[in-house]
């Protein structure tokens, strides 16, 4: 008799998915991928406006889509979030924590100001909307967590002090958050992307800029990720595929972070 290999779990049919900064860029396709696979999706952000132009366009995909508006550095807004899960859908299976900003500046011109917003943004907010919102997780003894990192979380990068400070917060948080949380069947694992073309640095690539071409020419496979290449990992980590996956880093960077 043939046994089955998990590739029907890549079917998400049943699955309630939250995506955190699901309105636009790395976020939005990660959603859209979720959607492909048949799961439910509720995106969120800031920007009611925003969140509401991007769920009529993912209507093309699927309608099984929704936003609510949380920004991941206020509590309440967290609480609120929490609750309305638990109302509307009664369960989370799988959490996308991509809500994230970047500074790009030297460190020395970086203010306090900017220090605490970059690391409340990625840092201090991933960290307890995944406390608030992981409790659902944690009651119903099963869950998928993505955090999405960077590549700068793991190498130096002249210019991105904090915001890499803050991703390697996020690596090392994946790593103790998944021993905590094995045995509740909660499995936390993080995604670090190199580049990508995103409202996040468009300028940058738009304009064919030295820098870009600088940047080019350090990633082995000579180009920037496509935003739709993080959609199949976002499913593989949210699927029973990756039952026995727990604390792991995967990295996606064209080659650049081993070169
Ligand atoms: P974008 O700027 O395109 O999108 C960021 C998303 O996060 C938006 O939906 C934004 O919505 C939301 N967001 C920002 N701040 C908050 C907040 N305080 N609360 C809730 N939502 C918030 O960025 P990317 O898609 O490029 O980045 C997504 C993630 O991927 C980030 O964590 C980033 O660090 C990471 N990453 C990106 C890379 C790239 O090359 N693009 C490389 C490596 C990592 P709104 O403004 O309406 O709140």
């Amino acid at each position: 008799m043939k046994e089955s290999y998990m590739l029907e779990a890549f079917n998400l049919q049943g699955k309630v998915a939250l995506v955190t900064g699901g309105s636009r860029g790395l976020g939005k396709a990660a959603a859209i991928a979720l959607l492909q696979s048949n799961a439910e999706v509720i995106i969120t952000g800031r920007n009611k406006q925003t969140l509401e132009e991007t769920v009529k366009e993912l209507c093309a995909y699927s309608t099984k889509i929704k936003s609510y508006v949380c920004d991941v550095t206020d509590s309440n807004q967290i609480s609120q979030l929490k609750d309305y899960l638990i109302n509307n859908n009664g369960k989370l299976d799988i959490l996308v924590n991509n809500a994230g900003i970047v500074i790009d500046k030297h460190y020395i011109k970086t203010s306090d100001e900017e220090i605490d917003r970059i690391i409340n943004t990625n840092l201090t907010g991933l960290m307890k909307l995944t406390r608030e919102i992981g409790t659902i997780m944690i009651s119903q003894k099963n869950g998928k967590i993505i955090n999405i990192g960077s590549y700068d979380g793991l190498i130096g990068t002249p210019g991105l002090v904090a915001y890499g400070t803050s991703k390697g917060g996020v690596i090392q948080f994946t790593r103790m958050l998944a021993t905590e949380w094995a045995r509740y069947k909660v499995n936390v694992n993080v995604i670090c992307p190199g580049y990508f073309k995103t409202s996040m640095n468009e300028e940058v690539f738009d304009n064919n800029s030295e820098i870009a071409d600088k940047i080019i020419k350090r990633i082995p496979l000579r180009r920037i990720g496509d935003p739709r290449e993080i959609g199949p990992l976002i499913v593989y980590l949210g699927s029973e595929a990756s039952d026995y996956m727990t604390g792991q880093v995967l990295t996606i960077d064209g080659g650049e972070a081993v070169s």
